[in-house]
């Protein structure tokens, strides 16, 4: 899971369980939209690091990060 923010660069994507972050301005625009990459690129983050599968909701559960 991860929040979207906004810091002195631009738009942020922030990983809830850890503190990587994807800048959406260091996407290139001729690639699609950024915003759409970063949501990717942290989904695919999510995935590696934490285990998630998806961040999309399509079964009506959502995934609920563990917490110690
Ligand atoms: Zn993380």
């Amino acid at each position: 899971m991860y929040k979207i923010s906004k810091d002195t660069n631009g738009i942020v994507l922030l990983c809830h369980d850890c503190s990587h972050v994807e800048r959406i301005n260091s996407f290139n625009e001729s690639l699609g939209s950024p915003r759409t990459q970063a949501a990717r690129a942290m989904q695919n983050h999510s995935r590696e690091k934490h285990g998630v599968e998806s961040l999309e909701i399509t079964s009506g559960t959502i995934p609920i990060p563990q917490r110690p």
